[in-house]
């Protein structure tokens, strides 16, 4: 499958690797929009959140990533806080049509967002 995503879960593509297990893989993002910018997938390809079905397997893992996300901030020393966000089809803004988390801190966020 042609997704750049995936190629970087597999290794075919490098990244700068924060996290990794066996479900799901946290890389920097290459355009960073706050001095920490990182990327949460899981390893298994699904276009978007909307992808994700109501399947034991699925629960099991969307519920893996999300418990990962206080630990992985701990890695980045985002003690202060973070914001997680996921951009979901074309109103939504997603670019890459692979499942991803952006963790962003280091920064006081604003709100509403663009
Ligand atoms: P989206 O707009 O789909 O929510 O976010 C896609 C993100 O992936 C963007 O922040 C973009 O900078 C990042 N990105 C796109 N291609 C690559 C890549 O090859 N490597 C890394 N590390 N990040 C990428
Ligand atoms: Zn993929």
């Amino acid at each position: 499958m042609d997704c750049i995503f995936c190629k970087i879960a597999a290794g075919e593509i490098p990244s700068n690797v924060v996290y990794e297990d066996e479900e799901i893989l946290c890389f920097h993002d290459l355009e960073p929009q706050a001095p920490v910018h990182v990327l949460i997938i899981p390893k298994k390809h699904f276009e978007s959140l909307s992808s994700v079905s109501e399947s034991p397997e699925d629960k099991e893992l969307l519920g893996h990533l999300m418990s990962k996300v206080g630990v992985i901030a701990e890695l980045l020393e985002l003690e202060n806080g973070y914001r997680l966000v996921n951009n979901c089809g074309v109103d939504g803004y997603q670019t890459v049509m692979h499942l991803h988390f952006h963790l962003l801190g280091g920064r006081r966020m604003t709100w509403p967002p663009g």
